[in-house]
């Protein structure tokens, strides 16, 4: 993608069902059609089989591509460019079970199959380690958002036992953006130190979530990585900020009011609402004829503010399921990420000066 454009990807998880009949992958790399067969007979019209297709063009398709060309493709441009001094964000997005948290933080048992979050700490500190003409700072925060509640994943490091519900608040700043007010952020020296942190983060999800009786796929989660760097040889006063977001949104698929009661019915409204929320600032950012972008009806859209409209350089995953069962996800995943397509960014390099 050119820089201002949103990169949109298509990853394809394997299943043993997976049908070219329904999922063709164009040899461009780039095109994915979906044939969907709706039965629409009716009893006096006995022959109507309805074959619908659609075709989905975007940045990539990926099929069958190892973890670690997922984090090549989709990744490294946004890390290099954060430690440049621009933000950037990699989200995914699709429904549960479609490979969001394999695509993000991958599977824990095996190095190989590490996702995107570990290997972009590597290459952070790696290059930390190979510009040494700037002298770099690196701080993590780890925000969950439940039920439109904002939840510090690493605030068990401070002192108290579990992740807190502490007052945190989102604020904007001239020339800061979007942040997090209250939401603990830690320095951390190595990938080690940072992986460490990562881990803790997770686990304090899933403590929370038996805590709390929930389901842990029913949030969004948000890990930053803020970067400060300065140069070593010029002694003025400038130096570079950047935050880059690696974020875990919650499953898509819209839950029905059918079957699901008290705490579920509940967390699916809140999805939903977070989502279909989501969804209308990439209609109203897409459409460059409406000038109002509803950020700050959930707390999911004003937290990515900067991600989705302002100074960042943003990629998306659309995660998708290859059953045939589940073609009317897959389909309204894909509508999801085509209209992102249309979403500009205006990555700038984030300069401050020491007062
Ligand atoms: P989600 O986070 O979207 O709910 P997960 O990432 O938990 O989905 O994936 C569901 C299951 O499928 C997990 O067991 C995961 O390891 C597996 N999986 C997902 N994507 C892939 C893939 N590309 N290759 C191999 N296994 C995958």
């Amino acid at each position: 993608a050119h820089s201002g454009e949103v990169g949109v990807f298509v990853r394809i998880r394997p299943t043993a069902n997976f049908s070219r009949d329904i999922i063709e992958c164009l040899p461009d790399g780039q095109t994915v059609n979906i044939h969907h067969k709706k039965d629409t007979r009716k009893p006096l019209d006995p022959r109507k089989i309805q074959l619908s297709s659609w075709s989905f063009r975007l940045e990539g398709v990926l099929q069958d591509v190892s973890q670690e060309e997922v984090y090549a493709r989709v990744c490294r441009r946004v890390v290099l460019g954060a430690l440049d001094g621009y933000n950037g964000t990699v989200m995914c997005f699709g429904q549960t079970g479609a490979g969001k948290t394999y695509t993000m933080t991958g599977s824990t048992e095996s190095y190989k199959h590490r996702g995107i979050t570990p290997r972009a700490l590597q290459e952070v500190f790696q290059e930390v380690q190979k510009r040494a003409e700037h002298a770099f700072s690196v701080y993590l925060s780890y925000l969950e958002i439940y039920n439109e509640t904002l939840v510090d994943l690493l605030s068990s490091l401070q002192g108290s036992a579990h992740p807190s519900h502490r007052s945190m608040v989102i604020s904007e700043e001239p020339g800061r953006g979007v942040f997090i007010r209250g939401l603990s952020l830690h320095p951390v020296h190595s990938e080690e130190d940072a992986l460490n942190l990562l881990f803790e983060g997770d686990m304090n999800r899933i403590i929370g979530s038996h805590a709390l009786n929930r389901n842990s796929s029913r949030s969004h989660c948000i890990f930053t990585v803020h970067i400060e760097s300065r140069s070593r040889t010029l002694s003025d006063a400038k130096y570079v900020t950047s935050k880059l977001n690696l974020v875990d949104l919650a499953g898509s698929e819209r839950l029905g009011n059918t079957g699901s009661e008290g705490q579920m019915l509940k967390e699916a409204m809140y999805i939903n609402k977070s989502l279909s929320f989501l969804e209308q600032a990439i209609l109203a950012l897409a459409d460059r004829r409406r000038d109002h972008v509803p950020f700050r009806q959930t707390k999911l859209t004003h937290a990515l503010k900067d991600s989705l409209g302002g100074n960042c350089n943003t990629v998306l995953v659309a995660n998708i399921y290859g059953e045939a069962s589940q073609t009317e996800e897959t389909l309204s995943t894909l509508r999801f990420a085509s209209r992102m397509k249309c979403v500009r960014t205006n990555p700038a390099v984030n300069e401050h000066m020491d007062p």
